[in-house]
C-alpha cells in the first residue's frame, strides 16, 4: 500500500481450519483490517469478533476491500475470482486442488488485478523448493519420490505442495518424480523429497506442526499485494526476494 491506512482484507473460507487461523492472527495486526469474511453457509465465529461472516450466496454484498485471502475449496473459487476482477482487488489464494481451467483463469485475471496463488505459504517450503531444484539438477540419474502426509480431512492428493515440489524436481532433472500420499490423524503437513542412487539416498524433509505458519505467510503476502498493479506474483519473489 502506498498510504499508511491499513489494507482492507476479505477472508474467504473463514470458518475452516485456515480461515479461523487467519481471522485470529489478522486481529493481532495493526497494518491490515478484516472488513468481511465469507464461508459456505455463514457462521458465528469467535475469531471474527465484530466482522460479519456472510454465506457464499451473499458474496456480492461484501464491502469494499483491497485484497481477498482465500483458503476455501475449488468449487468456491470461481465466484471469488470474478468478484476480485469486478472490484479491482488483489487476490491471495492458497486453495489447492484447482482445475487446469481455474489456473488458466488466474493467469487471465492477472491482466486486470494482482494475483498470487501458492500451494504453501511457509518460509521453510519456499527455501526447500530451491534446495530440491538444486539437488535434482545435481543428481539427474537418481530415482525421485515425494511422500506427503496430511490430516484425514484433506481432500486433494497429492497435495498442492507435493506437486509444487515435483515441478522443482522436474525443472532440475527433466523428469517428474513419483508421488505417495498418506491421509491420517491430525498431521498439519509433512513432505519428504527423496533422491535415491546406487548405495545412497538423500532426503529433504519439511514438517509443519502448526498451520499458523501458512496463515502468517498469507497475511504478510496480502499486505504486500494490497494496492499492487495487475500481474501474477510469485511467493518466493514477494517474501524472499527470489524467484
Ligand atoms: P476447511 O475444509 O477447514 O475449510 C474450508 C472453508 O471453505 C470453510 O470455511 C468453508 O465454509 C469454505 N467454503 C466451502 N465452500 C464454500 C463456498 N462455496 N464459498 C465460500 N466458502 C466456502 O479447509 P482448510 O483446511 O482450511 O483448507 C482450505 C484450503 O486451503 C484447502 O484447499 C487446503 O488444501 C488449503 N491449504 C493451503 C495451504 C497453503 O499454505 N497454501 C495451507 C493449508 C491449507
Amino acid at each position: 500500500m502506498n498510504t499508511s491506512a491499513p489494507a482492507r482484507v476479505l477472508i474467504h473460507g473463514a470458518s475452516g481450519r485456515m480461515g479461523r487461523a487467519l481471522l485470529r492472527l489478522a486481529a493481532e495486526r495493526g497494518d491490515l483490517v478484516v472488513v468481511a469474511a465469507v464461508s459456505a453457509r455463514g457462521a458465528a465465529l469467535a475469531e471474527a469478533g465484530a466482522v460479519p461472516v456472510l454465506p457464499a450466496s451473499r458474496l456480492a454484498e461484501v464491502p469494499a476491500f483491497d485484497v481477498a485471502v482465500d483458503f476455501s475449496l475449488p468449487e468456491a473459487f470461481d465466484p471469488l475470482l470474478a468478484l476480485c476482477r469486478e472490484r479491482g482487488a488483489a487476490l491471495v489464494s492458497g486453495t489447492t486442488g484447482l482445475s487446469g481451467g481455474q489456473y488458466s483463469a488466474l493467469d487471465a485475471a492477472a491482466a486486470r488485478i494482482a494475483v498470487l496463488w501458492a500451494p504453501n505459504f511457509s518460509l521453510g517450503v519456499a527455501v526447500l523448493t530451491e534446495l530440491v531444484r538444486q539437488a535434482a539438477a545435481a543428481l539427474p540419474g537418481w530415482d525421485a519420490d515425494i511422500v506427503e502426509a496430511h490430516h484425514i480431512h484433506k481432500k486433494d492428493a497429492p497435495s498442492g505442495t507435493a506437486l509444487h515440489l515435483g515441478a522443482a524436481v522436474e525443472a532440475g532433472r527433466g523428469r517428474a518424480p513419483h508421488y505417495a500420499s498418506l491421509r491420517t490423524g491430525d498431521i498439519v503437513g509433512e513432505h519428504t523429497v527423496q533422491l535415491a542412487g546406487p548405495g545412497e539416498r538423500l532426503e529433504l524433509v519439511h514438517r509443519a506442526t502448526n498451520r499458523d505458519i501458512f496463515a502468517r505467510g498469507a497475511l504478510e503476502a496480502a499486505l504486500r499485494m494490497a494496492g499492487r498493479g495487475p500481474g501474477r506474483v510469485g511467493l518466493g519473489a514477494l517474501l524472499l526476494g527470489g524467484s
